[in-house]
């Protein structure tokens, strides 16, 4: 799968310079000239993150994961020297520790590193450092640096990917079979790279109010790490190689900082909480957070205690779930997370009333959550309030017109109303915002045939299909110009 989003980058990138092999790696030739716009990297970012959505099990399709490193990114964007740039953040289900910048502003977090980071401030530091990367635009100038070896560089742009997985044999076999040993040296960012990345992360990372020791500490953390593991060195350290001079100016640069205790948010530790449970079975997570609240050993009672009661409700135990979270709203912990496990907890019971009103109160004071977003369309679809449903997935839409998973609940919620043009229709946005424009076409054709929907419905269908189908004839045209 990441060998398809190699062949389609190189296609997009060589013109018809250069013919693509059987394996899916590109020919290495030397007439292959590399004109990167931000355009260009935002296609193959946005080509290879679908792939990666479509078709990686690792990649975390959780919107509580998801808005959580939304916010923090998004909070050290503002803060960075591209406040304007376009990021796209996601975990990909990984314990080993590692982040990485795609093309286009795509980040990937392992959760292993949300799960080894000490404090808030850590992997504030790791996420401002891959930002640095990418406003410095570092992976577009390596590629014109390396010249004749540029699609080389592509392909170890992909492997980067691949090495982000758990499996790092693949990693290894995929250098391999690429026949170039110099691929894995351009896996690593140069030098000078690196340190413009530390200083400018270090700037992001004390202008958006984190601690800015976080840097060092989580780095040295690292290098213990690779000590221990030798040549099994994590394949962040691989591809950000921490030498000692690097240290010691990280170290110097937080020294020079005046002292701020910084505290991590109550998101921080929910996060955590969640990743550590879904790692485990709910049996044995349930055993874990109990172990921890009788001997007190947590760094947050409310973020265990919500572990808890997520396990539990995961073992579908509904009764001592909704206890646990009684105790969380006694404790007066408030967070778009616990609203949602609530809101869940009280699905779970058959509580479809009382789970929409956790909802709609939660929407009111977090309404950029997109976890509570979909967990309301979802509770009125499940309480078999379908009109409200369509109403409050149309107002949402207006402001979030590229969020498939809107569409995808739209598309279930015309389907529980048995209106299957309509149905299909949505469908099609569904796949089309996910890169899939075959698949719209066909749901198109589904809605053609549907045999209901009224004239202006009908004809919407028609030119929609018209124009995708316009979309999908120029994209093979432009594969068959480039040989692939
Ligand atoms: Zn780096």
């Amino acid at each position: 799968m990441i060998a398809t989003a190699v062949s389609l980058a190189a296609a997009v990138l060589l013109g018809g310079s250069a013919s693509v092999l059987a394996d899916g790696l590109p020919d290495l030739g030397d007439s292959a000239r590399v004109d990167l716009s931000p355009q260009l990297e935002r296609k193959i970012g946005e080509e290879i993150f679908n792939d990666i959505r479509a078709h990686e099990p690792g990649y975390v399709d959780d919107p509580d994961i998801e808005d959580y490193l939304r916010f923090l990114g998004h909070r050290l964007v503002a803060a960075s020297a591209n406040p304007a740039g376009d990021y796209y953040f996601f975990a990909m289900r990984d314990n080993t520790v590692n982040a990485f910048a795609m093309f286009g502003g795509f980040i990937g977090v392992n959760t292993g590193t949300l799960l080894t980071a000490q404090s808030e401030s850590e992997l504030a530091a790791v996420i401002a450092h891959e930002i640095s990367h990418v406003s410095q635009g570092h992976l577009a100038r390596q590629i014109a640096r390396e010249k004749q070896s540029s699609i080389a560089t592509m392909v170890a742009m992909a492997v980067g990917v691949l090495a982000a997985r758990s499996n790092a044999q693949v990693a290894t076999a995929a250098i391999a079979s690429a026949q170039a040993a110099s691929i894995q040296s351009q896996l690593a960012y140069s030098r000078d790279f690196e340190r413009e990345a530390d200083r400018l992360g270090f700037q992001t990372l004390a202008k958006a109010g984190y601690d800015v020791r976080g840097m060092s500490d989580f780095f040295g953390r690292m290098q213990l790490a690779g000590r221990v593991y030798e040549n099994n060195a994590p394949v962040y350290l691989r591809s950000h190689p921490l030498t000692v001079e690097r240290m010691s100016d990280m170290q110097n640069r937080a020294q020079n900082a005046s002292y701020r205790q910084v505290a991590d948010s109550m998101d921080f530790h929910l996060v955590r909480s969640k990743l550590r449970a879904q790692a485990l079975t709910p049996g044995e997570a349930v055993k874990e957070f109990s172990k921890q609240l009788r001997e007190k050993k947590y760094a947050s009672e409310v973020a265990t205690r919500y572990g808890l009661a997520y396990a539990l409700l995961q073992g579908k135990n509904v009764a001592a779930a909704q206890k646990e979270v009684d105790t969380l709203t006694a404790l007066k912990a408030s967070s778009p997370m616990i609203a949602g496990l609530a809101a869940r907890t009280a699905v779970a019971a058959g509580d479809h009333a009382g789970a929409q009103r956790i909802y709609r109160d939660a929407l009111q004071r977090y309404p950029q959550s997109n976890a509570l977003v979909y967990g309301y369309a979802e509770a009125l679809l499940d309480g078999r309030r379908y009109d409200q449903s369509l109403r409050f997935i149309e107002s949402q839409l207006q402001v979030h017109s590229t969020d498939y998973k809107l569409y995808g609940l739209q598309a279930k919620t015309f389907a529980a109303l048995g209106k299957r043009l309509q149905q299909h229709r949505s469908q099609a946005e569904f796949y089309l915002l996910q890169g899939q424009l075959g698949a719209a076409v066909e749901q198109l054709q589904f809605a053609q045939q549907a045999g209901d929907g009224d004239f202006f419905e009908k004809s919407a269908v028609d030119a929609r299909l018209r124009d995708l189908r316009k979309q999908l004839a120029e994209e093979a045209k432009e594969k068959k110009r480039n040989g692939g």
